[in-house]
This record gives C-alpha cells, sequence and structure tokens, in this order.
C-alpha cells in the first residue's frame, strides 16, 4: 500500500491536533534575530518528479534554488502526486544548487512513530544520502507535518531546521525545531501564498511555501508550473530573497 493512500494530511484527530500544538511550547530553538530583509522559500515535499523536473527549472529561470524533501523510501515510487524521484534526479538537482533535505526514509508519520523508532527511520535516509553520493541533510521536514513531543526532541539534534506544516511566518522568537510553512496547494493555493507573502513583508520576516507536483492538472496537494512561475515573479517584484531553507536558517542562526 502506499503510505500516501490514507491522506496527506496530518492527524485530524483533537489528540493529534493538541499533540502537535503541546509539541509546539516544547524544545523550542527560537530564532534570535529577525532577517536583514524579507526571505522565501520555495519547497517540494515527497519530490515528484515533476517537481524536480519543471518545478526545479522554474526556479532556476529566477535564478533561484529549492529545497526537496526527500524520502529515500519512496524514491521511485508512483505516490498520488505522481512518480517520485530516483536517485539520479536527486543528484542532478544537488549538482545544480538545490537544497535536498531529510523527510525521513518511509515517509514516517513522526506524531505517532516512538522517538527511538524516528530516528531509526532517519537514519536510514541519512545511510541513503550517502549511498547515492548525497551531502547530508541539513533540513528537515515532519511527513504530514505531524510531531510528538518527543520525536521533536530526539530529532531536532540532528538539523539545522525542522519543519512543520502550521501555518506562519518564522520571525524573532519563531521555534527553527518545528518551523511554520504555508501550501501552494490546490485551486486556491497560489491566492493564499500570495497573502503570506504580503504578510511577510509586511513583517519582515521568513515564508517557506511548499508544494508536491507541478504540473498543468496537479493533484490536490500541488501546483500548476504557472502559478509557481507567478510567485516567483511577484517574490521579485516585491524584493524577497530567495534562499533554501538551509541558507535561510543559516541566515537567523550565524
Ligand atoms: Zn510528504
Amino acid at each position: 500500500m502506499s503510505v500516501h493512500e490514507a491522506a496527506y494530511h496530518a492527524d485530524g484527530s483533537l489528540v493529534g491536533k493538541l499533540r502537535r500544538r503541546i509539541a509546539r511550547l516544547r524544545h523550542r530553538r527560537p530564532v534570535l534575530r529577525a532577517p536583514d530583509r524579507p526571505m522565501l522559500s520555495i519547497s517540494f515535499d515527497d519530490a515528484p518528479l515533476t517537481a524536480a523536473g519543471i518545478g526545479a527549472e522554474i526556479l532556476e529561470q529566477w535564478g533561484a534554488r529549492g529545497t526537496f524533501y526527500a524520502a529515500a523510501g519512496l524514491a521511485g515510487h508512483f505516490e498520488p502526486v505522481g512518480q517520485c524521484a530516483d536517485r539520479d534526479d536527486y543528484l542532478s538537482l544537488a549538482k545544480r544548487g538545490h537544497e535536498i533535505g531529510c523527510h525521513t526514509f518511509s515517509h514516517l508519520d513522526c506524531g505517532r512513530a516512538s522517538a527511538q523508532s524516528a530516528k531509526a527511520d532517519v537514519a536510514l535516509n541519512a545511510q541513503a544520502f550517502r549511498d547515492w553520493g548525497l551531502p547530508p541533510a541539513d533540513s528537515f521536514a515532519f511527513p504530514f507535518g505531524d510531531v510528538s513531543s518527543e520525536t521533536k526532541a530526539g530529532l531536532a539534534p540532528d538539523f539545522a531546521i525542522l519543519r512543520g506544516l502550521h501555518e506562519g511566518v518564522i520571525q524573532e522568537g519563531s521555534d527553527l525545531n518545528q518551523a511554520p510553512a504555508v501550501g501552494i496547494l490546490g485551486p486556491g493555493g497560489e491566492t493564499k501564498a500570495r497573502r503570506w507573502m504580503q504578510y511577510a513583508l509586511s513583517k519582515r520576516s521568513w515564508l517557506i511555501l511548499y508544494t508536491h507536483d507541478v504540473q498543468t492538472s496537479p493533484s490536490p496537494w500541488g501546483c500548476t508550473p504557472d502559478a509557481l512561475a507567478r510567485l516567483l515573479r511577484s517574490a521579485a517584484d516585491l524584493n524577497f530573497e530567495l534562499v533554501t531553507v538551509r541558507e535561510g536558517a543559516a541566515r537567523l542562526t550565524l
């Protein structure tokens, strides 16, 4: 069974929501200073081939690089977001300056897994990166955005930044161990992303956008190439600094 057959959403039960909320209050790594100018990152979760292909090309046309969150266990698999990228795609992306981040090996739900099994799954992904010839991942995205206090504490020491899926911008005081992000998802995704860009600008903060597939008829978790290109044009017009997630985190912690 596909790891994504159930849904891309986090555990939507009250218990799941409370677990994520409580985790947000604990094991924090607060940002100590605001960015010098507003920053924008574009990330692609699960890295379908369309993201590694046309998605990366659109970013490159704007002189930008993206962050691709890879679960090596999904490599080459067909998922609801399309076929996932494989070793050669990731190597090509890395060679062109894109960041390959960690998304666990098996697309593990870190809200329900023990800290021990989450760490073991992340270690498997790190081993796959080494076998493929990729550099170690500096950033991490929780699959489904789901997280518990225990897995957060267990994984935080291994990464410069860990990203969730709750909406928000990153500014002084924000938590790099459970950083917010805004989805470019489905038909309303572009409009929502644009609104958050305006907000990020007004707060001189850092906005991480995420999507999955990039194709003319995207899945409910993806966007069209045109939408992505228009958002990048807006980012340039609004004078955002386009950074990978790794670069963004480094700006705020160095
Ligand atoms: Zn994912």
